[in-house]
């Protein structure tokens, strides 16, 4: 009998005692390894030697100081680090503990500006349908993943969701990939002349669409024109980069491939690859100066916020990545993986999509790949795909279609960067495997 309360209460789960490079060890002294980084998280992988001497060095020298008495040299590196290499116009960070916070932050952020700037109308989010940001009410409300939100919606705030940039599912056979990508930016456009310009706040989206879809990257071209539409409207972007960023993608911040800066953009899992628990929002020139000239003040805070421990595992994690030039690896290793995946599941008639950027990969699976049609929710499918996935040895990160039928199972699969040719291999055996056994157990 457990006191914790896990996720899923009638779950037996293995005990986690180790973990080396892609690898995590459980008390049985079964290796699994780690191709999801458990969500998307652990970038460097495992018990790195490194990580682990900058959090004894940080810990030696002091664990804690509350930011309303002090900064840390630590968290100030680490912003600096972070705004060397940030979009173009972000030019301040604000370290919270983890994705959701850094939603939280972004959004009071943004209300806070246009009231700073005499504009308090503007209160309208804008977000999309199968998009995640977040568990917190503000995060949740913003996200537009059914399933999470349906029985929380008396205490959402309202949000107002358009359609995804989803051409897999979305894409008419009469239209080019860019001009699906124009049509479904075009939604924001009607959606705040609908609402009111003067009266929106902000659009926010996930550049490459994570937990709710699986690794679903934008139409070429849907994020200039987004930029373009909430600029004349003076409508604060937000990029919730959450899970795709941090090098996730095969660039530092998988917006850089989209050519588009936002004005506020949330970081979080890679960016301390799970050895501490760390989120940032970064924002612009200009509503920081906004902030600065105005009321001095951001009316907002958390206890951990700034932790030296976690500033200290972000800056070691984000120098690794840059000594080692580990993007260049997830290039290389995300570009087999594709491969690899297309050869496994390319003729599988149950896999109507596979996706992605970088070591940011997804297939999904549907009954019948001529209509797309998802699988019955109930059979659960992505619950068997990880349980035999877990039997074989392997961690991914499978999600069921929403409630609204408009996305099926899919398999998210996002290894750490310092993956190997071998190790994409045997990712793809297992998963192979485990997707075969997983389809042949609904019949
Ligand atoms: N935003 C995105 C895009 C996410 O994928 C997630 C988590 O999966 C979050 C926000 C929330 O982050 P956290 O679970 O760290 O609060």
């Amino acid at each position: 009998m457990t006191h914790l309360l896990h996720r899923s209460i009638n779950t037996q789960l293995p005990v986690a005692v180790g973990g080396k490079g892609a690898y995590v060890m459980d008390q049985s002294g079964k290796a699994y390894l780690d191709a999801s980084g458990g969500a998307a998280v652990s970038c460097l992988g495992h018990g790195h030697p490194d990580v682990l001497s900058a959090l004894h060095a940080q810990l030696d020298k002091l664990a804690y100081a509350h930011t309303g008495f002090f900064t840390t040299d630590v968290a100030e590196e680490l912003a600096d680090r972070l705004i060397a290499d940030a979009p173009a116009g972000l030019d301040h960070v604000y370290l919270v503990s983890g994705g959701s916070e850094a939603v939280e932050a972004a959004l009071k952020m943004a209300r806070q500006y246009f009231v700073e700037v005499g504009k308090p109308q503007r209160r309208h989010v804008i977000a999309r349908r199968q998009s995640y940001h977040g568990n917190t009410l503000g995060a949740l409300a913003a996200g537009g993943n059914e399933w999470r939100r349906s029985q929380f919606s008396p205490l959402l705030i309202e949000t107002h969701h358009i359609a995804p940039c989803f051409a897999y599912r979305e894409q008419r056979e009469d239209e080019t990939l860019e001009d699906y990508g124009q049509r479904a930016a075009e939604e924001l456009e009607t959606k705040i002349l609908e609402l009111g310009p003067d009266d929106v706040m902000a659009f926010v989206a996930e550049p490459v669409v994570g937990a709710t879809a699986g690794a679903v990257p934008p139409a070429p071209g849907y994020f200039k024109k987004i930029r373009e539409i909430c600029d004349r409207y003076g409508v604060l972007l937000i990029l919730d980069e959450v899970m795709c960023g941090m090098g996730r993608t095969g660039t530092l911040h998988a917006c850089e491939q989209d050519g588009i800066s936002p004005d506020l953009l949330t970081i979080a899992k890679g960016l301390g690859g799970g050895y501490q628990p760390i989120g940032a929002t970064l924002m612009s020139t200009g509503i920081f100066e906004a902030f600065k000239t105005g009321s001095g003040f951001f009316q907002h805070g958390h206890t951990y916020m700034g932790h030296p421990m976690a500033a200290a595992a972000g800056l070691a994690v984000q120098n690794i990545i840059r000594r080692d030039d580990l993007l260049q690896n997830v290039f290389a290793m995300g570009e087999l993986l594709a491969e690899r995946l297309t050869e496994r599941f390319g003729q599988n008639p149950h896999v109507g999509d596979i996706r992605g950027r970088g070591l940011f990969r997804g297939i999904e699976l549907v009954q019948n790949r001529e209509t797309k049609t998802p699988f019955d929710p109930a059979l659960k499918l992505h619950a068997r795909i990880k349980r035999e996935a877990m039997s074989q040895g392997l961690m991914v990160y499978p999600m069921g279609g929403t409630i609204d039928g408009r996305v099926g199972d899919h398999v998210l699969i996002a290894p750490p960067f310092i993956i190997s040719p071998e190790e994409v291999e045997i990712i793809c055996d297992r998963l192979g495997a485990a997707v075969e056994t997983s389809l042949a157990s609904l019949t």
